[in-house]
């Protein structure tokens, strides 16, 4: 057996991930008194969080958009469950947008620098999907924002405040696996620290997986390199279920060719896309919204015009966006961040100019199943919804599921916040600070070593960096915006040969010290499973739905579909099963609760 030597640490709670959602836990935690170690492969404040440009959806109604009310939760439920496309579970939707101003405020009192209004509110801005009186009234104003650099904001303000409330933090450390008692319970992780080689194990009563997406299964991603679903090969590894992850995020503007981000607030601030023949062509698909539409509608509209012969380019095969008629002044108050990745990364200047876009992948709507406390759910049980003891995702690892089918441009930093905050809130409920740490199983740590170990002196053939692009390209051709019977059977044919030959990796550094080769190849054992359970999620549900829009089956088909997908992977095989979507808000209608005949499924126009 292998003959590593630990280092152990014994904590309440372990949260694994420091982006938005693993630092809000972080913080909500250490400030309830418990004793939290926070783990991150990467500098807290360089978490894909740090990327996030456009804002952070709350129904503050600070801006004045002409209706009675300016904003209500009612509505910002709405939009939710109509962009979820009637996936997501109302519950948890409701939860999140009535804590939402909560979470917000919260945010600005530990010092988050909000852009301001004349009067020295937060700043709001509109955002695609976002509406007033119930879909029927004019867009809202309803995304918090600090400029284009809001997670920025968010990641440095939570950073701070978690060093302040003494949560202990253990950064450039790659965990490997959970560890697991024989019944099943999340008893801690295991750690390879990557500047000096040393192996660690954390004892904790609950570890929270906040370890983001896994765009990097795809070719052409606006997330970060780290972005490689390592919390969801963590939870396949021990058998357990990921829900959903046939619904991929598409955002329509990417630049061409680097697949970096324009925010949507682009959009928001007036910004329009064009075809080759100068046509503002949103106009003929979303006559209400037009560029404002939810994401996977412009972004089908955009393949559309591509696919028609309407691109832009040598090849026709991107759409412009026009930000050239915007006052100078408005592009550099509000946009300041997009303008100069527009300069560097398409060589244009966007006051003279239109940017080549392209939708690229932007985020993963599925995940690991949670409740909306984020405690992980058991998908051995029958009912799907028991609790499993000691874990807890949150953030875009996890799945509550707020965002369903398809997600809500900045509904996912306001998940981020409301869901680290209710974990902690609850951890405080089910942790007892006084009891002592139950002793490791040490098969389950053997179990992980063995494989680490394995994979640190894998000989086979194929090296990480091809097979991981064989991946890519393979998910980018087959399990993209549009899929089709025959694209969906091929892809998931060419994916488990893809996936088998994990078997065949070569690792040629063997050290224990900075080894950049053995990091990403167990980054590539962790997005395989994740694309997998994509690829397969998504050959099997024969209608469209969000994000996945299936050529042959091009209506959403409730009777049969509206339920979540969990996927169970082992090694390259994925075993499907269903679960219901809660259809039961929170609060019922004579307590202050929403009327669900207004959220009764409907045609999703925009
Ligand atoms: C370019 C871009 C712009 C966006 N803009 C917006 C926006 O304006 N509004 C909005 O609502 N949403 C936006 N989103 C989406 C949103 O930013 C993300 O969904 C969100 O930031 C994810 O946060 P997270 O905390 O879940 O994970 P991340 O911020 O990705 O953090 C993951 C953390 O996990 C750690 N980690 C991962 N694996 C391991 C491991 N094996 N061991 C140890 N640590 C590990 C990493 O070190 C990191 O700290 C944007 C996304 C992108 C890519």
């Amino acid at each position: 057996m292998s003959s590593y030597e630990y280092t152990d640490h014994e904590y309440d709670v372990v949260v694994v991930g420091a982006g938005g959602a693993g630092l809000r836990a972080t913080l909500g935690m250490a400030e309830q008194g418990l004793k939290t170690a926070c783990v991150s492969k990467v500098f807290p404040t360089r978490s894909h969080t740090v990327a996030a440009q456009g804002g952070i959806a709350a129904s503050l109604g600070n801006m004045d958009v002409g209706t009675e009310m300016n904003d209500h939760w009612q509505w910002h439920l709405y939009d939710t469950v109509k962009g979820s496309d009637w996936l997501g579970d109302t519950d948890a939707m409701e939860y999140l947008v009535r804590e939402a101003p909560k979470a917000v405020y919260e945010l600005e009192h530990y010092g988050v620098p909000f852009s301001r209004t004349e009067e020295g509110k937060i700043y709001q801005r509109p955002f695609g999907g976002h509406t007033t009186e119930f879909g029927e009234g004019p867009p809202v104003q309803r995304t918090c924002a600090a400029a284009d650099r809001t997670g920025h904001a968010i990641l440095h303000t939570l950073y701070g405040q978690s060093l302040k409330n003494n949560a202990e933090f253990y950064i450039e450390y790659f965990v490997t696996d959970l560890i697991m008692t024989e019944d099943g319970r999340c008893q801690g992780v295991i750690a390879w620290k990557l500047d000096d080689g040393t192996i660690h194990r954390f004892n904790a009563k609950m570890v929270v997986l906040a370890t983001g997406g896994y765009g990097r299964a795809y070719f052409s991603a606006t997330s970060a390199h780290t972005c490689t679903g390592d919390g969801g090969g963590m939870v396949a590894r021990q058998g357990l279920a990921l829900q959903d992850m046939e619904f991929v995020q598409f955002h329509p503007t990417g630049i061409y060719g680097s697949g970096c981000l324009i925010t949507e607030g682009a959009r928001g601030e007036g910004g329009y896309l064009t075809n080759s023949e100068g046509e503002r062509f949103m106009e003929r698909y979303a006559p209400t919204y037009k560029d404002l539409a939810s994401r996977d509608v412009v972004s089908r509209c955009m393949t559309m015009e591509i696919r028609e012969g309407r691109g832009i380019g040598a090849e026709g095969d991107h759409i412009h966006l026009h930000l050239n008629h915007l006052p100078p002044e408005t592009l550099a108050e509000r946009l300041p961040g997009i303008s100069e990745s527009a300069r560097i990364f398409a060589g244009v200047d966007v006051n003279k100019e239109p940017i080549p876009v392209l939708p690229t992948v932007h985020y993963n709507m599925g995940g690991i199943p949670t409740n909306y406390w984020g405690e992980v759910l058991d998908p051995t049980a029958k009912d799907h919804d028991r609790i499993l003891p000691g874990l807890m995702a949150v953030g875009e690892a996890g799945c509550a599921s707020v965002h369903g089918a398809n997600r809500l441009g900045s509904n996912s930093l306001i998940d981020l916040v409301v869901f680290g905050r209710a974990a902690a809130i609850k951890a405080a409920e089910v942790v007892d600070p006084k009891a002592p740490n139950e002793p490791l199983n040490e098969k389950s740590v053997e179990k992980s070593m063995a494989r680490f170990d394995a994979m640190r002196h894998a000989d086979g053939a194929t090296s990480t960096a091809d097979l991981r692009l064989e991946m890519q390209k393979t998910m980018q051709a087959d399990a993209a915006v549009f899929r089709t019977d025959k694209t969906l059977a091929e892809g998931v044919e060419k994916m488990t040969a893809v996936a088998k030959k994990m078997t065949d990796i070569k690792v040629t550094d063997r050290s224990l010290i900075w080894n950049s080769d053995l990091m990403e190849s167990l980054e590539l054992s962790n997005l395989m499973p994740n694309a997998m359970a994509t690829i397969v999620g998504a050959e099997a549900r024969k209608e469209s739905r969000g994000a996945h829009a299936h050529e042959d089956y091009p209506d959403r088909d409730d009777k049969v579909w509206r339920k979540h997908s969990l996927a169970r992977v082992t090694d390259h095989k994925v075993k499907l099963s269903y679960r219901d979507v809660h259809l039961d808000p929170l609060t019922k209608q004579e307590d202050g609760g929403i009327d669900i005949k207004k959220i009764a499924p409907k045609a999703r126009v925009y």
